[in-house]
């Protein structure tokens, strides 16, 4: 039918009718037939000749061959389940939750039971579980309790291109398990060409190629840059819609935001339009409900076409099938260590030339297919890098220094990395952890580091639940804690904006965001955590739940730990402290009216506009903040208010009273001097290393 509608509201039903409809539709073919159709099931048995006649191999094939979904099963029904697990691992939360529910159904199981999968803080596995599906995040976890993964007869390492941090270092750790553990499989799969470089890595393994079915992909670029990709998606989706042709669209844009954003600019362009045949519009990003994301798989009825508009997750982790048409904004969300601030950032970058071309392919697995690149073919060959960078030398590596060195490596410098990091980053995160008393100054594990490692947070965060402990505000703090682990509560439906806003300002505490969480939670805990509650005050109730658990699961570890949970009470300055303790390198001080600089930068830092103190009237002197997004500015979001002397008694290194209190240049100084000299340490400690090596070979 037509689609003629005026509001938001009417946009929202729209989407839901025609995901309706779209969930309505028989599926045509039976899932059996739908795996014999895959391209790997014709190389089944000869792959699993050679897996039989080898440990270790390395799997290339085109996204959509079938490698995440079949390979576990084909391993399974190959009699390996029956001396351990058969275990694949993920980058990304998403696809492993999606992947793993997409294998119970072919499996004709229930969810959770023999086929399951684990992310953090969410384990939906049991006792009977042989297919395990995990991001390689949790893989890294569970081999600090178990060094040679003994539970595992299968590793399979899906998505080695992505050449996450998590699974380089699994890389490392893995080339070691296996080079005693005879009756371990290691499989890594990559759907680039990247093979020959990960089989030289695990000492000249075969590389078995999966014929692929491709069709040829027209490339379209635009003639001039592109100034607003949104706009230019949004008219390019039209166009093809609007002309006759079939297949459907899927849409590359770098987040959420953009994600929403263009959703709702192609809705109501549609809508404007008399007579406009239907579009099913599908968005897809890891924040999204799993609910909704499973839409994006669902075969849309005769005559509606479906458009997706995904992350770079629909880039080679997940498969939508009957893609024709893929528009490619050209941009995508990396995290980044950003050295001027010292932490990671997650930024918009433009894609690599590897990226784009993956993107392209989409539209050529059913047929012949289109790709709209809103950039120009300059740009494509001239501006943009071969392949992306990998995350292991651009991000930071506290967590990962941290394991490593609870796992028993004490030079890192020496552990075998594919690609190893950057000297100045490994320093750098070492600098960090030795703040945060986690190393000694000889870079040894400390107690406290020893602790942090059993908690899977950042390291700041779990310096903060220890802490707690002694201050005796343990249980706010892991509250708090429990808080940060989840996206956001609030929510602000279309059209009711100031309605939430107001019931949003009566739980804010004026000097902390972290308290006003803390605030939330309880009142929530005292409405006997009643979902009605949640609705009335405009907060995910889904969001809560999840706060709950992942509460309950980092008190168990506490308890394991034997670190008391204990209430402060109303005693709310000592739970700021204690939130001053772990983020004290993370402070700015008032300069102006409303303005804030780093402490320890000078650099200009910005409230963030979802900060309670955000244009309260209230500038406290110093603040502390849980992250920076870095986006036109520089903003701080989630922010306390803090006392100028606990910052000194805290964070000592940093920060030292002066006695005339106008002397800010001063204590600025004198931190420079301390951060230079630390530095200066370190690198002479490194420098110390590198002789001890060369002496060495
Ligand atoms: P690869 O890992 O080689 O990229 P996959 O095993 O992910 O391939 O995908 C194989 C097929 O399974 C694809 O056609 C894809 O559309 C389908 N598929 C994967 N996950 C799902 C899902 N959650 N729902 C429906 N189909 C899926
Ligand atoms: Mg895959």
């Amino acid at each position: 039918g037509s689609t003629d509608y005026k509001s938001d509201q009417q946009f929202s039903q729209h989407i839901q009718k025609s995901s309706e409809a779209v969930s309505a539709f028989a599926k045509s073919r039976t899932l059996k037939q739908q795996r014999q159709f895959l391209p790997i099931f014709a190389v089944r048995d000869e792959l699993l000749r050679v897996i039989r006649d080898n440990n270790v191999i390395i799997i290339v094939g085109e996204t959509g061959s079938g490698k995440t979904t079949q390979l576990t099963q084909y391993m399974h029904e190959d009699g390996y389940s029956k001396s351990g697990i058969i275990g694949c691992t993920q980058p990304r939360r998403v696809a492993a939750m999606s992947v793993a529910k997409r294998v119970s159904e072919e499996m004709n199981v229930k969810l959770g039971e023999e086929v399951g999968y684990s992310i953090r803080f969410e384990d939906v596995t049991s006792k009977s579980t042989f297919i395990k599906y995990m991001t390689d995040g949790i893989l890294l976890r569970e081999s600090l309790g178990e060094p040679d993964l003994d539970q595992y007869s299968v590793i399979i390492m899906d998505e080695a291109h992505e050449r996450s941090l998590n699974t380089d270092v699994l890389f490392g750790l893995l080339r070691d398990v296996v080079s005693h553990r005879y009756d371990l499989k290691l499989i890594v799969t990559s759907a680039t060409m990247d093979a020959d470089k990960f089989a030289k890595f695990f000492g000249n393994v075969p590389v078995f190629n999966i014929p692929g079915r491709t069709f040829p992909v027209d490339i379209m670029y635009t003639q001039n840059p592109c100034e607003d990709y949104v706009d230019s998606a949004a008219k390019q989706c039209l166009q093809i819609h609007l002309t006759p042709s079939q297949g459907d669209i899927l849409i590359f844009m770098p987040g959420q935001e953009e994600i929403e954003t263009t959703c709702d600019v192609i809705a109501e362009r549609l809508a404007d339009l008399e007579d406009a045949p239907p579009l099913a519009i599908l968005p897809i990003y890891s924040q999204l409900p799993s609910d909704l994301q499973a839409k994006i798989f669902e075969k849309a009825p005769d005559g509606v076409r479906k458009c997706v508009v995904a992350t770079n997750i629909a880039e080679t982790s997940l498969t939508v099938d009957g893609i024709m048409f893929v528009i490619d904004s050209a941009y995508c969300k990396l995290k980044v260590f950003n050295p001027r601030i010292g932490m990671d950032a997650l930024q918009v970058f433009p894609v690599s030339q590897a990226n784009a071309n993956q993107r392209s392919g989409r539209a050529g697995r059913t047929g012949a297919g289109q790709c709209f690149r809103l950039y120009t073919e300059m740009a494509y060959k001239n501006e943009m890098l071969k392949s992306t960078v990998p995350e292991i030398q651009r991000t930071n590596l506290a967590n990962i220094v941290l394991l490593l060195k609870s796992l028993g490596i004490q030079d890192l410098l020496q552990f075998h990395f594919m690609d190893p990091p950057p000297q100045d980053n490994i320093l750098n995160s070492m600098y960090q952890l030795w703040i945060l008393g986690a190393l000694d100054n000889t870079g040894a594990l400390t107690d406290v580091g020893r602790q942090m490692v059993e908690f899977p947070l950042d390291p700041a965060l779990s310096k903060m639940l220890i802490v707690s402990v002694d201050m005796k505000c343990s249980a706010e703090v892991l509250i708090i804690v429990s808080m940060l682990s989840v996206p956001s509560i609030f929510f602000r439906p279309k059209g009711k904006e100031e309605e939430s806003d107001m019931v949003r300002e009566k739980f804010q505490v004026p000097e902390s965001d972290h308290l006003t969480m803390l605030y939330v939670y309880q009142q929530w805990k005292l409405n006997n955590y009643s979902t009605h509650w949640c609705n009335e005050h405009y907060i995910h109730i889904k969001a809560m739940r999840k706060v709950r658990e992942v509460r309950s699961q980092l008190k168990d570890i506490m308890d394991q730990q034997r670190l008391p949970v204990i209430s402060t009470g109303t005693e709310w300055d000592i739970v700021r402290k204690c939130i001053c303790s772990a983020y004290f390198h993370q402070a700015a001080r008032l300069k102006g009216i409303g303005e804030y600089v780093n402490c320890r930068t000078g650099m200009p830092c910005h409230l963030h506009p979802t900060s309670g103190l955000y244009g309260m009237g209230f500038t406290p002197d110093y603040i502390v903040y849980h992250e920076l997004v870095m986006t036109t500015k520089e903003y701080m979001q989630c922010v306390t208010a803090v006392d100028g002397l606990w910052l000194a008694e805290l964070g000592p290194v940093f920060y030292t009273v002066k006695s005339s209190s106008s002397t800010r240049g001063g204590t600025k100084q004198a931190v420079k001097a301390k951060l230079n000299q630390m530095e200066s340490e370190l690198a002479a400690a490194s420098q110390k290393l590198k002789s001890m090596k060369d002496e060495a070979n």
